[in-house]
């Protein structure tokens, strides 16, 4: 098993972790872009959206459901979500993730 956030979801790397259930883990972006900047990612290992299919809704909404709650828990009152797909869309690691990131001065709208 080559895939990073396997491992990481497995203990097997260790992580900066804010949250895990049955379905979910999130941790701590190992190179923010913000004061605050963590990674929402399902267990199950899904590519990313191009590969979703409708069997992972929950899990999608799910993990959309989760960033307001962590955001707050970590002091953020706003926050962006990006979530890259494809070798196109700036994706390094081929496990789904959300990033959510906020909390500094610094915002380039887009
Ligand atoms: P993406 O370009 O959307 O695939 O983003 C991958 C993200 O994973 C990057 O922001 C990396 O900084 C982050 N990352 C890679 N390896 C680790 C790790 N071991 N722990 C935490 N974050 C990581
Ligand atoms: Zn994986």
């Amino acid at each position: 098993m080559t895939c990073i956030f396997c491992k990481i979801i497995d203990g097997s790397i260790p992580s900066k972790k804010i949250f895990e259930n049955h379905e979910l883990i999130a941790f701590h972006d190992a190179h923010p872009v913000d004061k605050v900047h963590f990674l929402i990612t399902p267990k199950k290992h899904i590519e990313n959206l191009i590969a979703c299919s409708e069997i992972d809704k929950d899990i999608i909404s799910n993990m959309l459901l989760l960033a307001p709650k962590l955001a707050k828990e970590l002091g953020l009152k706003g926050f962006r979500t990006m979530i890259n797909s494809g070798v196109e869309g700036g994706q390094e690691v081929f496990h789904m993730h959300f990033h959510v990131y906020g909390g500094g001065s610094k915002l380039v709208k887009i």
